[in-house]
């Protein structure tokens, strides 16, 4: 069987864990401050803070941007479920846009249709790794004085116009998931530019502690900590950040090792009338997190049959982003809503496996399998 996906671990990354676990100090501390430092040098933002999981990032930036109960978010409704959920963490309402057809990327016309009085901010996701139009959505905001927030959980690597995705704006999140191109089991950061909000993220993260225990530990007088506003645990551990020390550092590495496979799948599968490719415009650089084909109408089988008859030839794959508005959660709040554009982009499209490392066979294999059922 070809799996979907898979994490690229090897003994330095168990290593690294080793090595925290006997240092004897295992929650945020010393490797956390260290991985913050290089994902920012990597990134080029001038601040990173490391948090559990995206999602918590995402609610952390909700939190500094001053999004608050009565508040609007547009966002797209093709993404998993934690950047709705996040605005929703906060009181405010998610607004979903449509997506772009061939980018799964949010439609900037539709975004600004969507535009009221209530409209506080947008949440801009980098679908399955491939950039968003940053500009187009940084001129909407400064136009209507809205707050721009990354959800990057995908986009570790990539790239929008020569520069890393984290150094555009002042609030990107990120994830490390084992579904996302590097892992510290579960993990996030965020990266800004922006002083005030790193030092309230990295506040709000351990229950607004005035003193970290870093700072404790090395003091030779005795020092009390206040709690300055009630916050949370969002702590990522120094076990979790000395994995991702080592994941950083071949980051670039797997990045181009997904790009070598997805151009074999864009080269030997292009010529297949009834399916669309995922498209990398010119200033877009793609981690291909994930590598989505598009169903047409004149595909000889269903999406479903399709999935199924890859699964009997050995070869996984998942149905496409998923979409909000039709989940339970949502019903409610979504009842009437319409986003055929968002809904026929996920009911047609599949996920096809791309990991590193993928031997040269199987995606042979994923090529043929498909080249058969599909001409
Ligand atoms: C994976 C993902 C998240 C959630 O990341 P976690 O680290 O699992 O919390 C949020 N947004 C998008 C777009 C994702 O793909």
């Amino acid at each position: 069987m070809i799996p979907i996906a898979k994490p690229h671990l090897t003994e330095h990354d168990a290593q690294a864990a080793y090595d925290a676990i006997m240092s004897g100090w295992i929650t945020q501390g010393p490797r956390v401050s260290e991985f913050e430092e290089k994902f920012a040098l990597y990134t080029g933002a001038k601040h990173a803070v490391a948090v559990s999981n995206c999602t918590t990032g995402l609610h952390l930036a909700m939190i500094v941007a001053g999004i608050k109960a009565g508040d609007e978010v547009i966002c797209p409704s093709m993404s998993y479920i934690a950047t709705a959920n996040s605005i929703m963490y906060v009181g405010a309402t998610p607004i979903f846009a449509e997506v772009h057809p061939e980018t799964y990327n949010l439609d900037v016309s539709d975004v600004e249709r969507r535009i009221t009085s209530k409209t506080k901010a947008v949440l801009l996701v980098h679908q399955i790794g491939m950039p968003a139009d940053i500009d187009a959505f940084a001129a909407l905001c400064k136009k209507h004085n809205l707050i721009l927030i990354e959800d990057a959980a995908c986009a570790a690597g990539s790239s929008y116009k020569g520069k890393k995705i984290g150094s555009h704006s002042d609030l990107v999140c990120f994830s490390f998931h084992p579904r996302k191109v590097i892992s510290t089991g579960d993990g996030g950061m965020v990266t800004t530019n922006n002083d005030a909000y790193a030092e309230r993220m990295k506040l709000l993260r351990q229950h607004g502690m005035s003193v970290n225990a870093g700072a404790r530990h090395g003091a030779t007088k005795i020092i009390f900590e206040d709690h300055l506003e009630v916050a949370y645990n969002y702590r990522m551990t120094d076990i979790q950040a000395a994995v991702g020390i080592q994941q950083l550092a071949k980051l670039d590495w797997i990045v181009e090792e997904r790009r070598k496979i997805a151009q074999r799948y864009l080269n030997e599968l292009s010529d297949i009338d009834c399916i669309r490719l995922p498209r990398e415009e010119e200033g877009y650089f793609t981690n291909w997190q994930s590598f989505s084909i598009y169903l047409k109408e004149s595909a000889p089988l269903s999406r479903n049959e399709l999935m199924q008859a890859l699964l009997d030839k050995g070869v996984a794959s998942r149905r496409g982003v998923m979409t909000s508005h039709r989940e339970t959660a949502y019903k409610t709040i979504c009842a009437g809503l319409e986003l055929p554009q968002t809904e026929d982009a996920c009911d047609r499209s599949i996920i096809i496996p791309l990991f590193v490392p993928m031997s040269d066979e199987d995606v042979s294999t994923v090529i043929h399998q498909l080249r058969s059922l599909l001409v």
